[in-house]
């Protein structure tokens, strides 16, 4: 079984991810917590590229760079976790490439999502939650945190508005992989209604 979180920068994706692996793990699962970009050797190495190289990058060589990370991650991380039968929770997943890289960086949705799927041989999640939240109370969020310097996190609003619409276009499309939450709503209230979820298809 394979749960992917997605949203927008301070969206509390993380927190969720925990939650949910804290409550399967209770249940005697076995989890296995990941994220993209940066859930593999390689991926730390990309990540490192996309988040923390001061100046830009050209937006196709962006895209492929989080292609890449997703590729090597699926196959050597989350494809072998998914035969042992383990629990996947992920922080974000192909869907962030077509919100941030497609909507963001203003790719064509299509060809950045279809991107995704060679590069991972077509694995998509049995369920996507996305953490619907307004930008400005998310940057809010965000400001309150004393984290390094990530680039993307700099970006200005309509960046981040573009970025919200995408997600919740692509949510509305598959109605049957994703769960939209508002994010603004308290986490453990959240963790609630993602746990109604889950009891469904586990
Ligand atoms: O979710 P996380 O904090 O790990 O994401 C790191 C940064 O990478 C975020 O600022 C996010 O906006 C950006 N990102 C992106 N495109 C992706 C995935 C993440 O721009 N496909
Ligand atoms: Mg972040």
């Amino acid at each position: 079984l394979w749960i992917t979180l997605e949203g927008g920068d301070g969206s509390g994706k993380t927190t969720q991810a925990g939650l949910l692996a804290e409550w399967m793990q209770q249940r005697g699962r076995t989890v296995l917590r990941t994220r993209e970009p940066g859930g593999s050797e390689v991926g730390v190495l990309i990540r490192d590229i996309v988040l923390h190289h001061r100046g830009d990058i050209a937006p196709r060589a962006e895209a492929l760079l989080y292609a890449a990370d997703r590729a090597h991650h699926v196959a050597t991380v989350v494809r072998p976790a998914l035969a042992r039968g383990e629990i996947v929770i992920q922080d974000r997943y192909l869907d962030s490439s077509v919100a941030y890289q497609g909507a963001g960086r203003v790719l064509d949705a299509i060809e950045v999502r279809d991107l995704s799927l060679w590069a991972t041989e077509g694995a998509l999640p049995d369920l996507t939650v996305l953490l619907d939240l307004d930008p400005s109370t998310a940057r809010r969020r965000l400001d309150a945190e004393d984290k390094p310097f990530d680039r993307l996190e700099a970006e200005r609003e309509d960046f981040h508005a573009r970025v919200r619409s995408a997600y919740l276009a692509l949510a509305a499309a598959e109605p049957q992989r994703f769960l939209v939450v508002d994010a603004s709503l308290d986490p453990d209230d959240i963790a609630v209604l993602i746990r109604a979820r889950m009891s469904v298809i586990v």
